[in-house]
């Protein structure tokens, strides 16, 4: 398919299989393990599930590179499938990693309690802070990484400063555009090398699979694939049919999501009983600029701290009616969660708050609910905790 088709019709027809398999208008699943021997001369590419190459696997690589405006991409079984096998493809013993401090808390955990024991360091910094990276910078190291709006503050990093410094000293650069989504950014465009993402949130966005995808150059995901292919991290054909059913509505969703998500920031900010909120799209918020520049819209997610502590924000999520109290984000259903209790629970309390994620920090995921319904809900649940 031609790549300068919208993103939205590259969502329905990108990278499918033409002639349709027997006329049918949707790809049907694959559901099997594996496939006659076709001549393959390389064990990476004989098909089989866990090799990521059924007919399920392969239009959605086409089409998450497409979407992306990358040569190549790869599904995975999960985000953090796809988040440790690019990492452990990028680093091995004796290595050295950078990363944003603040980070989503599986990553964190990975990176501070898996990769030391490989013989593989990590040093967090502030990617807003440019001047103070290269005192960081060792012989060995090797990757940045990133997030293009952080999990659960909505930080808005440096993201070109974190590029250009990738290219000074020959790092490879890479960002999970979980959050934001290629609808509202698209790394690859912007320099970056490689992409990741939970597609469990967005990319599928009915809440109902885990998946991953890693996006890049041909050689860098044929790399990650190997790995991927050894740590045994596929993602199945069924999950590979809903992610691919799921994707063809994500810029409707996404953008309905973006509209909500900033009227409910708005009602909240200006609510007596809360203290801050943490949302991209508002004038107040720090990287409001650069959020407007560099990004179609601000996302789904955002969090707010009440003034009453855990006990309010306990009081809150017990009384809003329409969330569901649950971790994860980019469904159809509005979740809501305390990240210290959930998404950020593997922490350290000295982490969490060298990350400055509060204790009573609560976390929105807007779903596709009415905007007035969720707003007349908080209005609601932030009378009662009064
Ligand atoms: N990246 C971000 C920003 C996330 O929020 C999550 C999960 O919440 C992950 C990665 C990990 O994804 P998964 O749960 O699909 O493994």
């Amino acid at each position: 398919m031609k790549r300068s088709r919208r993103l939205e019709t590259t969502l329905i027809h990108g990278g499918e299989i033409r002639p349709r398999v027997g006329g049918a208008i949707t790809l049907p699943v694959f559901q099997s393990s594996t496939f006659e021997f076709s001549g393959e001369d390389n064990y990476h590419d004989v098909r089989y599930v866990r090799l990521s190459n059924t007919p399920n696997h392969v239009v959605l690589h086409r089409k998450l590179a497409l979407l992306e405006a990358a040569e190549a991409a790869i599904v995975a079984g999960s985000g953090m499938a796809a988040i440790s096998s690019t990492l452990l493809t990028l680093l091995s013993q004796g290595d050295h990693l950078l990363a944003h401090r603040c980070l989503y808390g599986g990553s964190h955990s990975f990176i501070t309690k898996d990769l030391p024991a490989l013989g593989i360091e990590c040093t967090f910094l502030d990617a807003d802070e440019p001047g103070a990276w290269a005192a960081a910078l060792r012989p060995t190291t090797r990757a940045f990484y990133v997030e293009t709006m952080t999990n659960p503050l909505l930080e808005v990093v440096d993201l070109p400063g974190v590029v250009a410094f990738c290219r000074a000293h020959g790092l490879t650069s890479v960002i999970d555009n979980t959050c934001a989504t290629p609808v509202n950014y698209r790394p690859i465009e912007h320099g970056f090398d490689l992409v990741v993402h939970s597609a469990t949130k967005y990319l599928n966005g009915h809440s109902d699979i885990v998946a991953g995808a890693i996006v890049g150059s041909a050689t860098r995901i044929a790399a990650i694939k190997r790995k991927l292919d050894h740590l045994g991290g596929a993602l199945d054909p069924h999950s590979c049919f809903l992610l691919h059913r799921g994707l063809k509505t994500l810029a409707l969703r996404v953008k309905q999501q973006c509209d909500t998500a900033l009227h409910v920031a708005r009602f909240l900010e200006q609510h007596r009983s809360v203290a801050c909120v943490h949302y991209p799209g508002l004038e107040s918020h720090p990287r409001h600029a650069r959020a407007k520049q560099w990004f179609a819209g601000a996302g789904g997610l955002l969090s707010f701290e009440l003034g009453g502590g855990i006990v309010a924000a306990d009081r809150f999520l017990r009384s809003a009616e329409i969330p569901a109290n649950a971790p994860s984000l980019g469904g159809a259903e509005t979740l809501m969660t305390r990240p210290m209790l959930t998404s950020h629970a593997g922490l350290s309390a000295g982490d969490r708050k060298a990350q400055g994620i509060a204790d009573d920090l609560v976390r929105i995921s807007v779903g596709l609910e009415a905007k007035e319904d969720i707003i007349d809900d908080f209005d609601q649940a932030l009378g009662a905790i009064q």
